[in-house]
């Protein structure tokens, strides 16, 4: 059924970027040749600042512009926070939620962010759901039961091809330059392509599971070719569209 999965590349630039920046995406926008966009998804995530004004950019293109966060809630007093619904609103199509750098600087829980993931769902926002463990929780054997219980919390009920996407990224691997051998990423992919077979049925066959985690041109091509990955979700290499452009071309 792998073959039946089209690979998402996905960036998320994190807390970086200005208007200016927007050149970068015209980058990514123009590189993104139709061979490739025929095989692949391209999804950029900037800052919720720069929504508005990439998706402009992007439309009419084939490159997708998505949000890193939203508020579980459609509107009201949460002070700085944004609703899925606006983001939907500036023009993204996709959110990531649960990334370990929320779970860790804001205290998300599995709770919130299966909230977080049901919001996405209420304003037709594809939800990219973030699971992985810490160096502790790998050097402590507990992996593999980490993953799985967070994923168990956070895929709400409902999940399906469409609406989700997971991606597995273990913690210490994520802007370090470390990277789990492609054994030890098949086996967590395995895992949890078998706790969605659990919870979905047969829509889990289908599902897009991504690994992130320094991922960059040079080990692009073994990662994504690991057993059961489809895709990457990109963090500091995803800022220079000919570096992302490079780990998107894997799958040439
Ligand atoms: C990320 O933050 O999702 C990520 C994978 O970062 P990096 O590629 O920089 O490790």
């Amino acid at each position: 059924m792998a073959g039946a999965r089209r690979p998402l590349v996905a960036g998320n630039w994190k807390m970086n970027g200005f208007r200016s920046s927007v050149a970068e995406l015209a980058k990514t926008i123009e590189g993104f040749d139709g061979a490739l966009a025929g095989r692949i998804d391209l999804l950029v995530c900037p800052p919720a600042t720069l929504i508005a004004e990439f998706a402009e950019r992007a439309r009419g293109s084939k490159v997708a512009i998505g949000a890193q966060d939203c508020h579980p809630k459609p509107s009201g007093a949460h002070t700085g926070d944004l609703s899925a619904e606006m983001l939907r609103d500036a023009g993204a199509a996709a959110v990531i939620v649960g990334h370990s750098e929320r779970r860790a600087d804001h205290g998300e829980s599995n709770a919130l962010v299966r909230a977080k993931a049901e919001a996405a769902w209420r304003a037709g926002l594809l939800a990219i759901v973030c699971v992985g463990e810490t160096r502790a929780e790998r050097e402590a054997g507990r992996t593999l039961a980490v993953v799985a219980e967070q994923l168990k919390g956070s895929v709400p009920d409902g999940a399906n091809p469409a609406n989700l996407v997971v991606a597995y990224e273990p913690v210490w691997a994520i802007g370090t330059g470390l990277t789990p051998t492609v054994s030890d990423v098949a086996e967590v992919h395995g895992v949890i392509r078998r706790e969605l077979a659990a919870r979905l049925g047969e829509a889990a066959a289908g599902t897009r599971v991504l690994y992130g985690g320094s991922v960059k041109p040079e080990n692009a091509r073994e990662l994504l070719h690991a057993g059961d990955v489809d895709g990457a979700l990109v963090g500091g290499a995803s800022l220079k569209a000919e570096d992302f452009l490079k780990i998107a071309a894997a799958y040439r």
